[in-house]
C-alpha cells in the first residue's frame, strides 16, 4: 500500500542550514517569530539601521509561513457587507485597499530580495458552494466595483469548466490579480535576505517573558535574557503564555494540506487550466491548487479531527479531493502535514503596541499577503514614521469571551458550523 509521508511538501528537502542558538545579550528590536511577519519587520528595521535580533523558539521559517497554501490573496477573511456594519464603510475601504497593497508588497520583496519562489499572478477563483453563496458573491462583486472602485469577474457556471474540470461549484468570483508562490522558499528567502543585511537569526529559542526594564524591555528566554529597546511578537497561531492578553484574542486553528503523487502536467493543466489559486465558500473551505511546478495537486481544509494521525487526517483529506475532483480517486498522496492559523474574534488582523510590545497578528488563514504587509508596517509604527500607518492598527482588538487558554469551545463551535456548512 502506498504511504503517506508525514511531512511537510515544500520543505521536502529542506532549505535553510542551522542557526546559532546562544542570542546576544542586548539588541534595539528583539522580533519573536521567524515567519512573514517577523522577518519583514526585520529587514525593514535594519534596512532603516536598527541592530535587530530574530528568535524562533523553532528552526527557522518552519511556522505557518512555510506550510500554507502560498496563495497570495487580496480581500478580508470576513464577509465585506459585515465588516462594513461593524467598522463602516472608510473603514472597510481601507482594510480592503491596504489588502490589495499587500500583494504587491509580496512582490517587491521578492523582486528587491531576489527570490526564488514561483511568485505568478496566477489568479484566486472563490468557488460558490451553493446557489445562495453564488448570489452573495455576485453581490460582493457589485459592492467592490461600486464602492471600493475595485475590478472583479463573475464566472458563470456555465462558464465554470474553463477554470476548474468540476461539477460541485455554482459559479466563482475571480480576483485576476491574486497571486501564488512557493511559501516555503519565500519564508527562506526573507530569512537569508535578513542575514545578508545584518540581522541577528537564532533559532530554538523560546521567549517566556516580558517585563520593563529601565527605558526598554528585558525578555527572558530559556537561552538567557536579552535587553531590548523595542520588541516585537510576530507569533499568531502560535501565541502562547509569553503574551497573556494577547493569547486571550488569538485562537489557534489548526489546518491541514496534502499533496497528490506527481501526475503528468497535462492532467494537472485539464484539472486547473489557468494555474488559479481556489478556495470555496464553505466555512471549513476547502482550498487548492497546482503545486508550482505543475505535477501535482495540493488540497487543504481542516482535519477532521487532531487527535488523530496525519495520515487519518489524510485519509479525510483526500476524500474531500476526490468529492471534488472525482477524476482523481485512484491517485496516491503523497504527503501531509498540518499547521496553526490565528483567528481573531471579528475576523481580521489586528496590529499595534502595547506597553512597548508591537504585534500583528490574527491573519485568519489570509496571511501570506498581510502578515508581509503588516510586518512592514510594524517596522514602519517603531520608527514612527508615516511607513507605519495602516488602518489594522485602529480596529478594537476584542478578547474572545471566557477564554483564556484552552480553546474548550472549538469542538462545539466546529460542530455547528460543520452542520451548517451542510445544511444551509
Ligand atoms: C496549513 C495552512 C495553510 C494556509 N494557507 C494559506 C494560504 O494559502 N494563503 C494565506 O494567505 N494564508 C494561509 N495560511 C495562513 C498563513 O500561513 C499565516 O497567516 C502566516 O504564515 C502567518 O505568518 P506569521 O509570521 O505571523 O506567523 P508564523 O509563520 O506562524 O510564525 C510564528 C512563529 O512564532 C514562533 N513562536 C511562537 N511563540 C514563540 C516564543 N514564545 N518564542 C519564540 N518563538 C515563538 C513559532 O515557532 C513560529 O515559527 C495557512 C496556514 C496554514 C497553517
Amino acid at each position: 500500500m502506498h504511504r503517506i509521508q508525514e511531512r511537510n511538501y515544500w520543505l521536502d528537502p529542506p532549505l535553510l542550514p542551522a542557526f546559532a542558538e546562544t542570542p546576544p545579550a542586548r539588541t534595539d528590536v528583539l522580533v519573536i517569530g521567524s515567519g512573514f511577519t517577523g522577518t519583514t519587520a526585520a529587514i525593514r528595521l535594519r534596512q532603516a539601521g536598527f541592530e535587530v535580533t530574530v528568535i524562533d523558539a523553532k528552526p527557522l521559517g518552519t511556522g505557518a509561513s512555510a506550510r500554507n497554501g502560498g496563495m497570495v490573496l487580496s480581500g478580508l477573511s470576513d464577509d465585506l457587507f459585515a465588516v462594513i456594519k461593524r467598522y463602516g464603510i472608510d473603514v472597510a475601504r481601507n482594510l480592503y485597499h491596504e489588502s490589495i497593497a499587500s500583494v504587491t508588497a509580496v512582490e517587491r520583496l521578492v523582486t528587491e530580495g531576489h527570490i526564488d519562489c514561483a511568485f505568478q499572478r496566477s489568479g484566486f477563483l472563490f468557488a460558490a458552494c451553493k446557489p445562495r453563496h453564488a448570489d452573495a458573491l455576485q453581490r460582493s462583486r457589485e459592492l467592490l466595483e461600486r464602492a471600493f472602485g475595485h475590478a472583479t469577474e463573475w464566472i458563470p457556471a456555465d462558464r465554470l469548466r474553463e477554470e476548474i474540470d468540476t461539477t460541485v461549484y455554482h459559479g466563482a468570483l475571480l480576483e485576476a490579480s491574486d497571486a501564488g508562490v512557493h511559501p516555503a522558499r519565500y519564508s527562506a528567502g526573507l530569512i537569508r535576505m535578513a542575514q545578508r543585511l545584518g540581522v541577528t537569526l537564532h533559532e530554538n529559542v523560546t521567549a517566556l517573558a516580558i517585563a520593563k526594564h529601565g527605558k526598554g524591555l528585558r525578555v527572558t528566554t530559556d537561552k538567557g535574557p536579552i535587553m531590548a529597546g523595542k520588541v516585537v511578537v510576530a507569533t499568531n497561531g502560535y501565541t502562547g503564555a509569553l503574551t497573556p492578553w494577547i493569547r486571550r484574542r488569538i485562537v489557534p486553528v489548526r489546518s491541514m494540506m496534502i499533496a497528490t503523487a506527481p501526475l503528468p502536467p497535462e492532467r494537472i493543466r485539464a484539472l486547473i487550466p489557468h494555474g488559479r489559486m481556489i478556495a470555496d465558500t464553505k466555512t471549513f473551505l476547502y482550498y487548492f491548487r497546482p503545486s508550482p511546478d505543475g505535477t501535482r495537486i495540493l488540497f487543504g481544509g481542516r482535519p477532521r479531527s487532531t487527535t488523530r494521525s496525519l495520515t487519518e487526517n489524510a485519509r479525510f483529506m483526500r476524500d474531500n479531493l476526490v468529492s471534488v475532483f472525482p477524476q482523481l480517486a485512484s491517485v496516491a498522496v503523497d504527503y501531509a502535514w498540518w499547521g496553526k492559523l490565528g483567528f481573531t474574534l471579528d475576523h481580521l488582523p489586528h496590529a499595534g503596541q502595547r506597553d512597548g510590545v508591537y504585534y500583528a497578528m490574527g491573519f485568519c488563514g489570509h496571511g501570506v499577503a498581510l502578515a508581509t504587509h503588516l510586518g512592514e508596517k510594524m517596522a514602519g509604527l517603531i520608527q514612527e514614521t508615516a511607513s507605519g500607518k495602516t488602518a489594522y492598527t485602529g480596529l478594537k482588538f476584542r478578547a474572545i469571551p471566557f477564554y483564556n487558554e484552552r480553546p474548550w469551545f472549538l469542538p462545539l463551535v466546529y460542530r455547528f458550523f460543520s452542520l451548517r456548512d451542510r445544511l444551509l
